[in-house]
């Protein structure tokens, strides 16, 4: 299972946080979990395509959650999607999207299913497939507002083939009944039992989804136990107040959720626009819950790295924390970079210098030097500077994404 943060803002996007989103890829498809505005960009950045997109999950009805959605909607329509797509959200979705395409005069090439989930329900598996499910459970904010549990089935347990055959289990046939929990008898009358060749079924994978809510018992249910729980933290201490009006969390909040419910990973996203820099969020959530992250839009979290990394690649210049820490054992090397930067700006000032006392000899040795080229001639030479400057500025990479120095992504 891999976790991309699309867009980590909370109502107002910043220069560089978007609205919210965040995108669960497994086994090849695509599960949205919100739809902010800039959702199908930031899936086209993080390297993630539109067309594998199975479900949009929705928690609620506050713009800054779905105002990607139709845009997002008829771009599939112009990639000529056939496959149908399942939108899960709280009442009155269909209404939404039905109306706006209709208004568009856009005739769908693809199916919409829906499932609307009602005001006054308590908990519901939303989606049930055969090899994962999705529990949905309300939470705290001042509209109604739902949070969502992705979680797969249990996988069998891993077949130990040598056992078997040395038991003299040799067709697919006969593995696959083991397999599947059938105990089976050789052809000279010995019983293999499926529990001495088929190891403990494995635990699924699980995500929970929970934002814009207040801290809330269904928030510690559906978190239980998870692998990934993705929880909003929109303020930091001393903002308890306005946390509580607004129906949001504080870090500490989210760390709770995390602490009670025995989330392995506790990542924190939606952050209000008045955080520059959203790590006095992650340090206050790590006081009482340490294995917290902060989302980073586009950077992918892996709940088995080993065989998931490099499936989802951004298409952007994403800072690697890595190569913070190369510069930081190779600082000789480093101090060479700087020599040579040094160099080079001398070079340039000498050469400034240099014309400046070539024109100041020229005017002692004339004195009717035309004072008017002159000046056209300095005027080039900052024309040249500029275009220098711009010439460096080019070539240095732009980020997008702002730094996140110390968070080891190898872990997971
Ligand atoms: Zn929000």
């Amino acid at each position: 299972m891999i976790i991309v943060p699309l867009g980590v803002a909370s109502a107002t996007p910043t220069a560089t946080r978007h609205l919210s989103s965040v995108a669960l890829w497994r086994e090849g498809s695509i599960y949205l979990f919100d739809c902010g505005e800039n959702t199908q960009m930031r899936m086209l950045q993080a390297g993630l395509k539109r067309s594998k997109i199975d479900y949009i999950f929705i928690s609620h009805f506050d713009v800054d959650h779905y105002s990607g959605l139709i845009g997002l909607l008829s771009t599939l329509q112009l990639q000529r999607r056939e496959v149908p797509i399942t939108l899960v959200g709280p009442e009155g979705l269909s209404e939404y999207v039905e109306f706006n395409m209709k208004f568009a005069e856009i005739d769908l090439n693809y199916e919409i299913h829906y499932k609307e989930i009602n005001t006054d329900f308590k908990e519901e598996k939303v989606v049930d497939e055969e090899d994962f499910y999705v529990e949905a459970r309300p939470l705290k904010h001042t509209t109604f507002c739902i949070g969502y549990r992705f979680q797969e089935k249990d996988k069998p347990g891993k077949v130990d083939a040598e056992k078997a055959e040395s038991m003299g289990v040799t067709e697919d046939a006969q593995y696959k009944a083991l397999k599947a929990g059938e105990d089976i008898t050789l052809e000279d009358g010995t019983v293999v039992e499926s529990s001495d060749i088929v190891g403990h079924p494995r635990p699924g994978d699980s995500f929970a989804y929970v934002t814009d809510t207040r801290y809330c018992p269904n928030a510690v249910k559906l978190a239980m136990n998870t692998n990934i729980l993705y929880h909003e933290a929109t303020f930091s201490e001393g903002l308890e107040d306005k946390a509580a009006e607004t129906g949001h969390s504080t870090a500490a909040d989210a760390a709770r959720v995390a602490t009670e419910s025995q989330t392995k990973l506790l990542v924190i996203s939606h952050f209000s626009a008045r955080y520059t820099n959203p790590f006095v969020l992650l340090r206050e959530a790590r006081k009482d819950f340490f294995p917290t992250w902060l989302a980073t839009e586009l950077r992918p979290i892996y709940t088995d790295p080993a065989h998931e990394k490099g499936i989802v690649q951004a298409k952007v210049y994403l800072k690697e924390i890595d190569d913070d820490k190369n510069k930081k054992s190779s600082r000789g090397k480093r101090s060479g970079d700087k020599q040579k930067r040094f160099r080079k700006r001398k070079s340039y000032k000498s050469r400034d210098s240099g014309g400046e006392r070539k024109r100041t000899r020229r005017s002692n040795e004339d004195d009717k030097y035309n004072r008017r080229s002159r000046d056209t001639g300095s005027r080039r030479d900052s024309e040249k500077r500029k275009d220098r400057d711009n010439d460096n500025n080019e070539k240095k990479p732009k980020h997008i994404t702002p730094r996140t120095p110390f968070d080891d992504f190898n872990r997971f």
